[in-house]
């Protein structure tokens, strides 16, 4: 009983607070068939908050594996006219779009990562525009989990079945703050208010530039762009309404200066890209440029990420989350970013936010690259955030500010 109150409740959540649909504009919903029992509730509760027309697009990971498994590169990398055009009428159409996310971590590991990078650089191509009005805020999108046996075991690697399933949810519903006692709409409500005064303090500091580094060999100098803007928790999206675009979400992140990057990072949680688990990495940095990596485990899929194309060698956000946070204090890893990165301080390879300059989301690409802005078609985030991490901003005059100590915010 209580479970399916919850799903209802996170259901409720992702519609009002994450896409806050609106009267009478379509929604579109992204799916895997292993989440039904949640987006069930996501459409009833879209149409319920006054949505026009809902549509589920469905995927299976199993179909896709098979189809990436036998189809050959060349009709792999055919991105169907009809897919296309789809796309670019649900967006022309106003739509909001609601993912559900639930991974099957390593499923593609027997996959050659060639194939995979190919037929994923197609895609991204063949739908860069709809890259670019999801990014810049066009309209409201969302992104809420749900899980599958797969998945749910191996997160809880003691459990089987049914029993790993039960518990990845609880973890979910305890990450999205979503409760039986409480109403979650407005709990996020007050998160919402709490990131915003966070973002303020950083905003008002007008770092030039931060210093991180822990005992694990993390040594890095990040520069931050001219005019930068510290987000995190609700956007307003180029119609004027407010949204979220992650549930959960825990951080304040801003855009780096493409060229200013320097030093070494650690990452300190692996990082799951096409269905390969990336393990314990590092990545060097000279002038923003990625010039050295290493991985215990899955190198190759990260060199394809780096290699994707001009930009997946520089990064595009760098986000702040204290190590004392709800979801780093479950203690689980759960093996996806939109937990994961909630939980540690991160940045992403790629493409940058361009509300993370002032006027960003109504510049021009080119403005927004002459200032320091990385395009890509990637956006690929991995965490390095640890218990002993020290931060230290430097502003425009020379003065230094700690930002973060052993771990955690201290402004
Ligand atoms: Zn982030
Ligand atoms: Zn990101």
């Amino acid at each position: 009983m209580a479970k399916k109150e919850l799903i209802n409740k996170l259901a409720r959540l992702a519609v009002r607070t994450g896409v806050n649909v609106q009267k009478g504009q379509d929604v579109v919903v992204r799916a895997t068939t292993e989440t039904t029992i949640l987006v069930r509730e996501i459409v009833r509760e879209a149409y319920l908050a006054g949505a026009k027309r809902v549509s589920v697009d469905w995927s299976d990971d199993i179909v896709s594996y098979e189809s990436l498994s036998h189809m050959d590169q060349e009709t792999l990398s055919e991105v169907p006219a009809w897919l296309v055009s789809k796309t670019k009428e649900q967006m022309e159409g106003g739509a909001c779009y609601i993912s559900v996310s639930s991974p099957v971590p390593g499923l593609n590991a027997d996959i050659d990562p060639q194939k995979l990078q190919k037929a994923g650089i197609a895609r991204q191509k063949a739908l860069s525009f709809f890259q670019t009005h999801m990014m810049g805020n066009k309209t409201q999108w969302t992104i809420v989990a749900a899980p599958n046996q797969v998945w749910a075991e191996q997160v809880f690697p003691k459990l089987k079945g049914e029993e790993a399933v039960e518990a990845l949810w609880e973890a979910i519903f305890e990450a999205s703050r979503v409760r039986v006692e409480t109403d979650p709409v407005k709990v996020w409500e007050t998160h919402n208010a709490e990131l915003a005064a966070h973002n303020q303090v950083l905003n008002n500091h007008r770092f030039k530039s931060l210093h991180f580094k822990n005992s694990l060999g993390t040594d890095l100098t990040v520069e931050l762009v001219n005019d930068h803007v510290w987000a995190g928790g609700g956007e307003i999206s180029g119609q004027g309404v407010y949204f979220n675009p992650n549930i959960p979400t825990e951080e304040n992140f801003t855009m780096p200066y493409k060229w200013g990057t320097s030093g070494k990072v650690v990452a300190t949680k692996p990082l799951n890209f096409q269905g390969k688990l990336i393990e314990d990495f590092y990545l060097v940095f000279e002038q923003g440029k990625v010039i050295q990596f290493d991985a215990k485990k899955e190198k190759e899929a990260l060199q394809n990420i780096l290699d994707t194309d001009e930009g997946s060698r520089y990064i595009g956000e760098i986000a702040l989350i204290s190590h004392e946070s709800p979801i780093s204090n479950t203690g689980i890893l759960f093996l996806n970013t939109l937990f994961d990165e909630n939980a540690s301080c991160h940045m992403a390879l790629g493409r940058a936010y361009p509300m993370n300059i002032k006027g960003g989301n109504s510049m021009s690409v080119e403005d927004l690259v002459s200032k320091g802005y990385n395009l890509s078609m990637v956006h690929s985030d991995f965490m390095f955030g640890s218990e002993d991490m020290s931060i230290v901003g430097t502003k425009e005059d020379g003065t230094t500010v700690v930002v973060f100590e052993d771990g955690n915010f201290v402004i």
